[in-house]
């Protein structure tokens, strides 16, 4: 059996590594842009200097020889013929598969304002090949503007203040971490970060540049006028999946690539898995939807269930926080929240069941949460204050490991 993997990231990596405890004969082969394999959520400790490229990998230096997986680094496959089941290389290689993973991530979008796709200082942070730029242009950059303020324009701004760099960072919400927190908690890291010296600008879009002549953005025009200056741009305002080449025959692309519960796209033996397929962009989703997709490709049926599951955890300056399910409440939603000097906790509860939890400060009794939403128990008849909620009110573990719930 013939495997191809496209993409050497969490969904890649962890596809290859069950193929090859699944079938020990197979042959696996693993196509990347990437050059080297690399956790994008620890770019920002390159950023920073407190990681070299190489210490941000998460194999093994011995993984693909040890696992009997052909890697072609470097490569980016620009076409599919899923009839032929033929993968092309930019540089001309043809592979042929049996089954084939699409795992290729996801791409920064930059937004066409003023000339922020043509220049020269501008950068989206996704790759490492992408930290490597920034940090090279930051030696000389004295002012830095990013722009979007969610977990990865945060990522860049915390690296390169780690490094002593100014940054200015650019927001159309009225808060921070818009998508992962409310005003409260959001407010709580705004606090730390202009503490250590960054200046936000919230509630305000990029409108457009102003180029000097070798080509970069010296400046960004705000929607009120107001004018930043800056020798180098980061912009951090979302991603898009990244499908170019990949519209073989059968294959439909929406958000991401559309796939069924086994994670098999409209092509035959043709699956997707990670950000490309749009369902969640989160690491550990990337990495369970790797796995499901490889069972599938060495035949063993299992359906990817956890569609839900927007979880995310943030740690700046020592504070850390978790937020899983609903961030914004419905007017008819029942909000019950409580802070004090060391912790913020808000629960959002919906017909009875909880659907969002957001904790700040000490974020321990994160599992009960996240089972409570996910698998929606009712907390109608809870007799203590749901926000004391810990451990003890679960009276044990279910054989297969699933919390068994007390008070249902
Ligand atoms: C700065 C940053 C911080 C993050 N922090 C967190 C966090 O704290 N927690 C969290 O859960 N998630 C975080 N994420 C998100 C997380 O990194 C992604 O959800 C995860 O990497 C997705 O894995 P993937 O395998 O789908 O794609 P990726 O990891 O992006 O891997 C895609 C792979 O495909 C290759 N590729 C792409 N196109 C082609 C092509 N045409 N041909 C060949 N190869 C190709 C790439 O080279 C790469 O090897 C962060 C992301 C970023 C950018």
């Amino acid at each position: 059996m013939q495997y191809v993997i496209l993409g050497a990231g969490a969904a890649g990596i962890m596809a290859a590594k069950t193929i090859r405890k699944t079938d020990a004969q197979g042959e696996i082969t693993v196509i990347s842009t990437d050059t080297q394999v690399h956790s994008r959520c620890m770019l920002h400790k390159f950023l920073s200097h407190e990681r070299s490229a190489e210490s941000i990998s998460f194999i093994d230096a011995d993984f693909f020889e040890k696992n009997k997986i052909n890697w072609l680094k470097g490569k980016t496959v620009n076409k599919l013929d899923t009839v032929k089941k033929t993968v092309f290389t930019e540089d001309g290689n043809e592979i042929g598969y049996d089954k084939l993973l699409i795992a290729t991530g996801a791409e920064s979008f930059i937004p066409p304002v003023g000339k922020l796709r043509e220049a020269n200082n501008v950068f989206g942070l996704r790759h490492l090949r992408d930290a490597q730029a920034i940090d090279e242009m930051a030696k000389n950059a004295e002012n830095i503007v990013i722009i979007g303020s969610g977990l990865v324009g945060l990522d860049a701004a915390y690296g390169l203040m780690e490094t002593g760099k100014k940054v200015s960072i650019v927001e159309m919400a009225e808060q921070i971490l818009p998508i992962q927190l409310d005003k409260t908690g959001a407010f709580e890291y705004q606090k730390r970060f202009e503490k250590a010296g960054a200046s936000f600008y919230l509630g305000r879009k990029a409108a457009d540049t102003l180029m000097n002549d070798e080509g970069n953005v010296s400046c960004i025009v705000l929607d009120n006028g107001e004018e930043i200056p800056c020798d180098l741009v980061i912009v951090a305002a979302g991603v898009r999946s990244a499908v170019a080449g990949m519209d073989g025959e059968g294959i439909v692309i929406d958000r991401g690539i559309k796939v069924d519960d086994y994670l098999e796209t409209g092509a035959k033996d043709v699956y997707a898995a990670g950000d490309v397929a749009g369902l969640s962009g989160i690491w550990p989703n990337a990495q369970k939807q790797g796995e499901t997709a490889a069972l599938n490709m060495c035949g063993k049926k299992t359906a990817y269930t956890d569609r839900y599951a927007i979880k995310n955890t943030i740690n700046f300056f020592g504070l850390v926080s978790m937020c899983i399910g609903v961030i914004v409440p419905e007017e008819t939603d029942t909000v019950v929240a409580r802070e004090d000097s060391k912790e913020y906790k808000r629960v959002i509860i919906r017909d009875g069941k909880v659907v969002g939890v957001l904790l700040q400060g000490d974020i321990s009794h994160g599992g009960i949460w996240q089972y409570l939403i996910k698998n929606q128990i009712s907390v109608e008849n809870i007799q203590k204050n749901i926000l004391d909620l810990n451990f003890g009110d679960f009276y044990g573990i279910k054989e297969n490991g699933e919390y068994q719930w007390n008070m249902s």
